[in-house]
């Protein structure tokens, strides 16, 4: 089985993690009306929360009341081009060398540290260690 980083950063008494406070958004939000929907930014992340997490597609779904057929396909593209992870907000700059990780709240001085270190929570450690980060869209 793949080796995936816990989320350990900063102990959760303190603060939770920047997810956290974005997932309550989604929350309080009403449900889609229908699943031709896009979906948005914010259900992208929790996606993504789910699967950093280890949850089966059919968990994630009920969770968030979205298609499970729609979190597979979500899932099959980000494990095709594990880069596509970047395009969502995955990372907070925070200023000046600091970059931070959404789901752990671990903080990083550069962005190619803190890209690595997030690929970490999805892949492999080989393949987030060696992966190509050249083309990597910056997008916060
Ligand atoms: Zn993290």
């Amino acid at each position: 089985m793949t080796q995936r980083s816990p989320r350990s950063g900063i102990p959760p008494i303190i603060r939770k993690p920047p997810i956290a406070e974005k997932l309550d958004k989604l929350r309080e939000k009403p449900p889609r009306a229908t699943n031709r929907e896009p979906l948005s930014g914010l259900e992208r992340l929790a996606i993504l929360d789910g699967l950093c997490d280890g949850d089966a597609p059919g968990r994630i779904a009920t969770q968030w009341k979205i298609s499970t057929k729609t979190v597979r396909l979500f899932k099959s593209r980000l494990y095709d081009d594990p880069l596509n992870l970047f395009h969502y907000s995955v990372i907070d700059h925070r200023g000046k060398g600091m970059y931070q990780c959404v789901f752990c709240g671990e903080s990083k001085p550069r962005l190619s540290q803190c890209q690595r270190h997030v690929l970490a929570h999805f892949f492999a450690h080989h393949i987030a260690q060696n992966i190509d980060l050249g083309d990597i869209p910056e997008v916060f």
